[in-house]
């Protein structure tokens, strides 16, 4: 059998999620592939993967898959919040800017507050100021930190930062949810473990993706303060994000962990950003923009050299004002593809 659809074979640096699926997840699959299996994960694959992440995250911790990092993002911020609620998050967050306003629907009307910080990164001074701005009845109450690591600027929240929005959520008793897309590149460049960077300096809730980091599809939603756990599966059922065959996103997801492909993935992809950022370093009018932390570079290009690049075929996103460019890496980015974008870089400037 054959069909007659062809993807672009060379790899992009539109998104990591032009990737496809890694060796380790596909190997799973095809196993969890063999017979059948009870559906709803009452399967043994959904409990083997609970457990690896119970004993990667160093605690006892509940765990749920949905489909994709909005699902996950919202359903999550959902449970944190009552309907008059607010979350504080970064004005560039992917709650804020890419998700439809599905964190306010599926709280049936949560408001997200929008704070400033350089680089993609909330601070525990602009969290405090946004808490204490209003505290009447008229104004829908703080009740959520909302931080992404890596962030979607590609830059980290070091063990530091996140230590002081620690004790800003504690002084105002506001819960920490953290959108994890690039949770896995974010521990390998900290080299921190996974316990160090999220319940241990207060995370309630971490959306964790798998699909970026080399599967087909699949997140997992992981409560560390397993009281805001009461029901959730309830809420992901009604909410479209109950998998009936869900060994084939738990199966893949043992895959990632089992074997450490999640962080070798992740290692990866950040050296291939690291690579291509020092050769963008060496050319005469290119500008960095952010500070490259985990697997993404933001350059500033000129205009007409972005017109050449994309006459030439290469997809990237151009979001972030004008000359700004983004490239990220993934799991199969390879050295040469990066050469090939530098050469026609260097041309087409
Ligand atoms: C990719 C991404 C998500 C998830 O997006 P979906 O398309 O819904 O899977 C969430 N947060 C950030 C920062 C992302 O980059």
């Amino acid at each position: 059998m054959s069909v007659k659809i062809k993807n672009n074979q060379s790899e992009q640096f539109a998104s990591d999620n032009n990737s496809g699926i890694c060796p380790e997840a596909w190997e799973y699959m095809l196993q969890a592939n063999q017979g059948s299996a009870p559906a709803y994960g009452n399967d043994e694959w959904t409990q083997k993967a609970t457990d690896y992440f119970r004993e990667l995250f160093e605690i006892d911790c509940e765990v749920f898959f949905t489909f994709n990092g909005t699902a996950a993002n919202s359903l999550s911020l959902a449970a944190l919040c009552q309907s008059y609620h607010s979350v504080i998050c970064h004005e560039t967050s992917h709650i804020e800017t890419d998700e439809c306003g599905a964190p306010e629907f599926a709280s049936n009307g949560s408001k997200l507050l929008l704070a400033k910080g350089e680089n993609g990164k909330l601070t525990a001074e602009a969290i405090e100021t946004l808490v204490t701005k209003r505290t009447d009845i008229h104004y829908p109450k703080p009740k959520v930190i909302s931080l992404t690591q890596a962030t979607e600027l590609g830059t980290l929240y070091t063990p530091d930062e996140l230590l002081s929005i620690k004790e800003t959520a504690r002084q105002y008793n506001l819960k920490i949810h953290m959108d994890g897309a690039r949770f896995a590149n974010a521990v390998a460049a900290l080299n921190q473990s996974p316990a160090e960077i999220t319940w241990k300096i207060g995370v309630d809730v971490l959306c964790f993706c798998g699909t970026k980091n080399g599967m087909a599809l699949g997140e997992a939603i992981i409560f560390f303060n397993k009281a805001l756990a009461e029901d959730f599966d309830y809420r992901c059922k009604q909410a479209g994000q109950l998998a009936s065959k869900m060994r084939f996103i738990s199966a893949p997801w043992l895959g990632l962990l089992e074997t450490g492909a999640w962080l070798k993935n992740a290692r990866h992809a950040n050296q291939c950003a690291a690579y291509l950022e020092n050769k963008l370093l060496n050319i005469d009018g290119v500008e960095m923009m952010f500070p490259r932390e985990a697997n993404a570079v933001f350059a500033k290009l000129p205009e007409q050299a972005i017109h050449i690049l994309k006459q030439k075929g290469w997809q990237f996103y151009t979001f972030i004002g004008v000359g700004g460019v983004r490239f990220m890496c993934s799991w199969n980015t390879t050295q040469s593809r990066i050469d090939e974008l530098v050469n026609d870089i260097k041309n087409a400037i």
